[in-house]
């Protein structure tokens, strides 16, 4: 697969992989690497996610500190991403590309017609031949708003607008084992690949390999590819194909429609539901969920907001949209569908997720 099969491909650089340690950006990297690019451009269209406007800016200013404090750092990024995008439109230039910068937001993957709007205008660059090289609007993210790591971004991009391959360059050739073997194909993230991700992150990066796994989930349940390799060498996608050192993860077999592939990759849930196993019977039958099999409401959303269904013990069960805020659901849980409208003094749906707008997980 990797790259020839491919028509739709995001390549996400760590900050690690476009800064050297001197806090310069690495042109000649980013050169070899869409040389290598186009050689397949005519069958494909690419996305850059590029991190580095945090450490590119900090090196502008001559600001040493390896970790600095969110509100200086959305400042940082506002000086450095203007740096990145530049440095990236003149190798483009360079190789005869026009390129486009995107600054995304969690509410834009998050919300679902925010999340179809981002998905046209990447459509129409590729339309034009324009590559987008995307980032997380840094500068006004605050932490709780924040993906925090462009890994997860990445995943979320690749899966709205299709991709069918993800790579994630960064400093290292992918998942060891325990015995530092290097994983070349994971099929299932269980609790065995999830003991070998550690805690590190490089020192300017944000993500790691907990990130890069989480990336994989979206990935995997998204029908895309995912490779994690190294991006220290020049020719990297050359370098990934003659050497065979990566770790990919293969996508599961899926069946969902791209709505429900966009609700079972949310990165943002503002709230749990926990129902009752009369309600864990009907939902595992491709049934909707009633007012009257809800136990409990956790969290404070509003209606439309993409929450998690829960058994009595915690276990997740499905994500889905609500149909009620967690206010109204507080009032109506336990209650049936037809006392709904008197309970709440205004008509209104009567099911608290449709079966349309949930997925099993
Ligand atoms: N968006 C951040 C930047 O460009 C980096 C996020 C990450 O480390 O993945 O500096």
């Amino acid at each position: 697969m990797l790259i020839k099969n491919s028509k739709k491909i995001v390549i996400k650089l760590g900050s690690s992989t476009v800064v050297d340690k001197n806090g310069k950006f690495k042109s000649d990297w980013v050169d070899s690497l869409i040389k290598d690019l186009k050689k397949y451009y005519k069958k494909l269209s690419i996305v850059i996610v590029s991190s580095g406007a945090i450490a590119l800016g900090q090196s502008y200013l001559k600001i040493k500190q390896k970790k600095i404090k969110i509100d200086m750092s959305q400042a940082v990024a506002a000086v450095g991403q203007i740096h990145l995008a530049e440095k990236f439109q003149k190798i483009f230039r360079k190789n005869n590309f026009e390129t486009a910068q995107i600054l995304i937001s969690l509410s834009d993957t998050e919300q679902r017609r925010r999340a179809l709007n981002v998905r046209r205008t990447f459509e129409n660059l590729f339309k034009m031949g324009v590559i987008p090289v995307v980032n997380e609007n840094d500068t006004t993210a605050t932490t709780e708003i924040k993906y925090g790591d462009n890994d997860r971004l990445a995943a979320r991009v690749a899966q709205i607008i299709g991709a069918d391959t993800l790579i994630l360059f960064s400093d290292t050739d992918g998942l060891y084992d325990k015995s530092k073997k290097l994983i070349s194909k994971i099929d299932n993230i269980d609790d065995k690949v999830l003991s070998l991700a550690g805690k590190k992150t490089n020192s300017y990066g944000s993500g790691g390999m907990i990130t890069k796994i989480e990336a994989a989930k979206i990935c995997m349940n998204a029908g895309c590819n995912m490779f994690i390799a190294n991006g220290k060498k020049k020719n990297p996608i050359k370098s990934m194909i003659n050497t065979g050192l990566y770790t990919r993860f293969n996508p599961k077999i899926s069946t969902l429609d791209a709505r429900k592939k966009w609700i079972v990759s949310s990165l943002s849930s503002s709230g749990k539901i926990c129902i009752d196993t009369g309600a864990m019977v009907a939902i595992s039958n491709g049934k909707s969920l009633l007012a009257a099999g809800v136990k409990k409401v956790e969290g404070t959303f509003s209606k439309g907001e993409n929450v998690l269904v829960i058994d009595e013990n915690n276990k997740e069960l499905a994500r889905g949209l609500s149909s009620f805020s967690s206010d109204e659901i507080n009032k109506i849980k336990g209650k049936q569908s037809s006392d709904i409208e008197k309970i709440l003094g205004y008509p209104s749906k009567s099911e608290i997720i449709h079966k349309d707008d949930m997925v099993d997980i």
